[in-house]
């Protein structure tokens, strides 16, 4: 789950990190009154689930509260990567002497925690990852041990050689860990860190992206979820239970259990079809969450056939089947659907099918997939 830079802002805060005041607005007139109370220079950025927020004119300086409220009324409203930008944040802004990048995420490779520290932060740091990758320090950390302070004092050091602001440094990426432990993130970033003109370390960037799967630990954090940044779909199917990704394929997938649902996009593939979605309608499946998967799959113009691969263990067939009828029913669909029932109750299922039009049975994986494809090309969609 993303959140956005001021809530990121709090969870640094609360682990020490130093970052700068601020307040959160959603009109030209509360930036103003805002921009008022705090005095001087101000700095008003978007917040939306996008970096490169600078670049797109989403994050500007203001000399005083009427400036403040005029650039608030273009930021406000504006898109970024697609993105209306519904709330800013406006700050004091500090005097920059230097930028750094300091970022924690997950390599699952290594199945570690890896922090990527480098003395070229600020916005190209996506190009200096590229042009000169030898700029960015990685190092890898014991997440059972934390991040050592020697360790911290020797990334520090390799970004920073004076000592005064490498200390300062250190000490915010060893909080840095701390925090991205504590919330159990899949990253949190820093950039730019930046050194000001009094040569104080402070985090000018906060960005967090939490673990949904860890996110029933953490119901504070839970209910910083942005519904604004959702699309209906999304959150229908989140409402209902079930785990679903938009894709940009043509054969809609309706599959119980995440690992069958990740073979069937495989396969999907194999034989030269595009999955339009990954869908999992969990385990126990009520006939409800059927049609709703129906319903969702079928807002999207692009699929031409629609594939049920369902294993019935604690699943029953005939629940699947009973969903699908009324969701035939209800939705009126004319996709063509080809479905693999077996397991349990697979019996009851073939009865309940027997009949509904549009339905194409399989038995095996390969069979169903092959047909999808078959389909899904005979009916338009280009694979
Ligand atoms: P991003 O582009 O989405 O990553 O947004 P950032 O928060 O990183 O801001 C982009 C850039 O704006 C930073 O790299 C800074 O150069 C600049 N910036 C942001 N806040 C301030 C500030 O308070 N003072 C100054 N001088 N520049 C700022
Ligand atoms: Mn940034």
């Amino acid at each position: 789950m993303n959140i956005h830079e001021y809530q990121a802002r709090e969870i640094f805060r609360a682990h020490g990190i130093p970052v700068p005041g601020g307040e959160v607005a959603s009109t030209p007139e509360e930036v103003e009154a805002i921009a008022s109370r705090l005095g001087g220079r101000v700095v008003i950025k978007a917040q939306v689930h996008a970096g490169g927020r600078g670049k797109a004119g989403g994050v500007k300086l203001a000399t005083g509260p009427a400036e403040a409220r005029e650039m608030a009324s273009a930021i406000l409203g504006m898109e970024i990567k697609g993105l209306t930008v519904l709330k800013v944040l406006v700050a004091p802004a500090l005097d920059i002497a230097h930028e750094y990048y300091l970022g924690v995420a997950v390599d699952r490779k290594a199945g570690l925690p890896l922090i990527m520290a480098s003395r070229e932060g600020g916005i190209d740091i996506e190009e200096v990852a590229v042009t000169r990758p030898q700029a960015i320090v990685r190092h890898h950390f014991d997440p059972q041990a934390g991040l050592r302070a020697f360790e911290a004092r020797q990334i520090a050091f390799a970004i920073e050689p004076d000592g005064k602001q490498a200390a300062q440094i250190a000490a915010v990426l060893q909080k840095l860990c701390v925090a991205f432990a504590a919330v159990d993130a899949s990253l949190a970033e820093i950039n730019p860190l930046i050194k000001t003109l009094d040569g104080e370390i402070v985090a000018l960037d906060a960005k967090v992206n939490l673990d949904d799967n860890a996110l029933f630990r953490h119901p504070e954090l839970a209910a910083l979820r942005d519904r604004s940044t959702e699309t209906p779909d999304e959150e229908e199917a989140r409402q209902k239970g079930l785990s679903f990704i938009k894709l940009d394929g043509e054969i809609g997938c309706v599959v119980n259990g995440a690992g069958l649902a990740m073979a069937t996009m495989d396969l999907v593939k194999h034989f030269g079809g595009r999955p339009a979605n990954f869908l999992d309608i969990g385990g126990s499946s009520d006939p409800e969450k059927v049609v709703t998967a129906i319903k969702i799959i079928t807002h999207d113009p692009k699929v031409k056939a629609i594939l049920f691969n369902i294993f019935g263990g604690i699943t029953r067939c005939d629940d699947v089947a009973r969903g699908l009828v009324e969701a035939v029913k209800r939705t009126q669909i004319k996709l063509p659907i080809v479905i693999r029932l077996t397991g349990t109750n697979e019996a009851e299922a073939r009865e309940i099918l027997k009949g509904v039009s549009g339905l194409t049975p399989a038995t095996s994986m390969d069979e169903a997939v092959q047909k999808a494809v078959a389909l899904a090309k005979s009916t338009g969609g280009a694979a």
